[in-house]
Formats: structure tokens, sequence, C-alpha cells
């Protein structure tokens, strides 16, 4: 066995020989040593049960998932450029779960390489460069999809948005710039008049991505209509309408497989990544014949590691899970319990402003009496919740949403429990301290 290091000597070396900009969760960051279903153990022994991980899709280390891996690791590992059964598989998985029109996959490695593929194909399609996207909004760590996410040039050390990503206001329909029953309509007026400044530059829109569900948003349910229109008005100017699903795709969504679905559009592009490999870097970028025949224009596109048959093996696992263990049944069943349970604590701590989301994808925001969001007391909670060993994260522009989005095994077991320790750190002093901040 390894050594058994201190998570003092860990951190101490991670400070001076890891990348500066890499972060740790929680105050007093936790080693985790290995995981099971939707628990992670640290090297005490002691299980935490996860409520964050959307990767470890059908449950950590999922024994079929890893024999599936392994076996094929034993035989053999290539590039793409070689017959093998293990690619066409998985892309027929997908297709089951698409509409008919997206039935052209690209096997890549990451979301993000996921989205800079799909925003090559933009501009081969259209020879458009401009995107529009959402505020607040990330779409990986590439040059260009740092270039289209809101959340990291609109953040700390990023420079804005450059000349040809254009953003619509967050469509929030709690607390954001338009609310209520026409908030879908009036966000989707805020994407038309983007189309017309491009259009008054004289250029076209190529392209426009957002999430069904905006995760770094803070969990933001796309308002009723809003989809449906701004496709509508992207492909009136010509544009193509991705749809980032790489947390929001595979089943999550309870109701539906993709996130999209919820919103009766079909996208031309749809890219996935995280849960297709329960933690095995592989993703996807899934699309039209007429967007994959443009693209085709006669330079190769090559990917050493993308489809590869380890891979394959381990993606067609995955959804082959998912379908037979009727895990997007178990997402919208368990989501739904935990959805009317967090609104009932809603009711009995006024703190909890909404409760919202779909499936086993859902937000909790906090805020006070006047909406305004309250930081201290997220993070608060987050931590209390680590200390009883309940793994939970924060997001949102203004760090005030908790996100659940636990692995799609996650049990009405797991839920009461985590329901339970909610209630019990809401009732402790500091998370009721912002009343008195305010008298
Ligand atoms: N799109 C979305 C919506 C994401 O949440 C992420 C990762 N958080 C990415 C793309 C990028 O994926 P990856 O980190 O696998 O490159």
């Amino acid at each position: 066995p390894k050594k058994d290091i201190s998570n003092k000597e860990l951190i101490s070396y991670r400070k001076k020989h890891l990348g500066k900009s890499l972060s740790l969760q929680y105050k007093q960051p936790v080693k985790m040593v290995r995981g099971f279903g939707p628990y992670l153990m640290d090297p005490f022994g002691k299980k935490y049960l996860d409520t964050v991980n959307n990767v470890a899709h059908v449950g950590h280390e999922n024994y079929k998932v890893v024999k599936a891996g392994t076996d094929q690791m034993a035989l053999l590992n290539t590039n793409s450029r070689y017959l093998h059964e293990n690619i066409n598989e998985l892309a027929k998985e997908l297709i089951e779960t698409l509409p008919k029109e997206l039935n052209v996959l690209h096997f890549v490695n990451s979301g993000s390489e996921a989205n800079e593929l799909a925003i090559r194909m933009v501009k081969a399609a259209t020879g458009e460069r401009d995107i529009i996207a959402s505020e607040v909004g990330y779409h990986g760590n590439s040059n260009m999809c740092i270039d289209i996410s809101s959340y990291k040039f609109d953040g700390s050390g990023g420079n804005g948005a450059p000349e040809n990503t254009h953003i619509f206001p967050l469509p929030n329909a709690f607390r954001g710039k338009y609310r209520g029953e026409n908030a879908g309509a009036n966000y989707a007026e805020e994407v038309k008049i983007l189309v017309n400044q491009v259009q008054q530059k004289g250029r076209n829109i190529g392209g426009f991505i957002v999430e069904p569900i905006i995760s770094c948003g803070g969990q933001i349910e796309l308002p009723s209509g809003f989809l449906k229109k701004s496709y509508e008005i992207i492909r009136n100017a010509g544009g193509i309408c991705i749809s980032d699903e790489v947390q929001t795709g595979c089943g999550r969504m309870g109701k539906t497989f993709w996130g999209f679905q919820l919103h009766n559009v079909v996208p031309d592009i749809v890219t996935i990544g995280k849960p297709l490999g329960n933690g095995h870097p592989i993703a996807a970028v899934a699309c039209t014949q007429k967007v994959a025949d443009k693209f085709a224009n006669g330079m190769e596109y090559f990917n050493t590691f993308g489809g590869n048959p380890v891979s394959c093996a381990i993606g067609t696992e995955v959804l082959k899970i998912v379908k037979k263990e009727k895990l997007q049944e178990n997402a919208l069943i368990i989501g739904e319990f935990l959805k009317s349970e967090l609104k009932k604590l809603a009711h009995k701590f006024p703190i909890i402003g909404e409760v919202r989301g779909q499936g086993l994808f859902l937000g909790i925001e906090l805020v006070d009496s006047k909406l305004t969001p309250l930081k201290e007391q997220t993070n608060y909670l987050a931590n209390r919740m680590k200390d009883h060993h309940i793994l939970m994260s924060v997001d949102g522009p203004d760090h005030n949403v908790l996100k659940i989005k636990p692995p799609l095994i996650f049990s009405k077991t797991n839920a009461k429990e985590l329901i339970y320790f909610l209630k019990k750190i809401l009732s402790e002093d500091f998370m009721n301290s912002y009343k008195k901040d305010k008298s």
C-alpha cells in the first residue's frame, strides 16, 4: 500500500508544484481514497454521501463499467482509424436516445473538446464566427470555449466578451432582468436584439449555445418558450443551434433523456460529456447529416484518443446501465421526491428563496426577504453539511445556490438523509444571522 501522506503535506506540495489556479473544495480540504455507489470514502473509512458528482452517473466505481474498461484495456486500445465494433456500438446506443435528425457522431475526450468541435462545425457550416451565449454560461476550458463562457471572461481574471461573442442576460425568472409569466419571450427578445446588432455590423450569426438548465448560472431553468423562440430567431438568421448537454444529458432530467427535449426543440448539434464515461474521459458531439456534411470539407478530423475501443466500451456500458436499470425513471422519482421535500423546507425556512431544477439536477437559492443573495450562509451550509459527511457544492454568480446533482442511482434513503441534515443545519444560529444583520 502507498505510504499515507498527511493532508498538510499534500497541500504544501500542490501549492509549490501544481498549477497555481487549481482550486480545492472546502475550507478544510478532504482527501478521498475510494468511491462506491453514491458514496466517497476518506482515509479513516468515513463515508460521505455525494450529492454533487454528476460524472459518476451510474455510481462511483460501478463494477460493470470498470469491468468493461479493464477487459477492453487488456485486449486492445488504438485510435479510430482501424475498424472496431465498439465505436459503432456506442454510436448506436447514443442515436437510440436522440431525435432522428441527430444521427452523426464524433467522439472526443472532454466536454471542452466537444464544445470546441461544435464551434468549429458552426464556422464550417455557416462561414460565420459570431456566437450568442448566456450570461454566466460555462462551456469549457479551451481558448474557444473560454471565449464563449461569460462565467469565465466576465469573472475574476477575465477581460470581458471578445468581439465575436454576444451575451444575453441570464434567463433567471426568479431574480433576473425579466421575471414572471412573460420572462421566456422577453429573454428571447434579447437574443433577437443581439442578432440585429451583429447584422448591423455587416456580419451574421454563426451559432447559439446554451445549456437547458444553466448550471454555473445557479441551476437556472430556461423559462417556458425561451428556447423554442430563440431557436426560431437564430435559424431565421441562418445560424446553428447547440445544446450543451455536458451536465444535463443522459437521463438526469428525469422526464426526458436530454435537456432540450423539455423544450420541444431539436438542436443542430448536441454536446455530451461528463456522465458518458462515468469518470473515464470520453465525450461526444451529435449533429445532423447537414452539419456533418458541411464539416467534412476535405480536412481530416483526427483525434488520437477520441472513440478508442476502451472509451467506447465504457460509454456503451454506461448507457446500457442507464437504460436497463431505469435510471432516468429513478432520476424522475427521486428528483420529484427531493424537490417536494426541499419545498417543504423552503416553507419552514424562508432563507430558501427558490427550489428549482428537473430530475436529479436541482438548485436551492438562499436570499433574504429583499431577494439579496446570502453567500456567507450558503457557504456555511455547504461546509457544515460536509461536517455531517454530505458533499454539496455552491454556484451561481452570487455564490448563493446549493447544487444537487448526485449519481443517478441516488435512493430515497439517500434523499431522506440529505433532507434530514439540511433541516438540522438550516436551524443553526448562523443560518438565521442574516435577519439580525437587517434589523
Ligand atoms: N459544458 C458544461 C456545461 C460544463 O459544465 C463543463 C464542465 N463543467 C464543460 C462544458 C467542460 O467539460 P470538461 O470539463 O469535461 O472539459
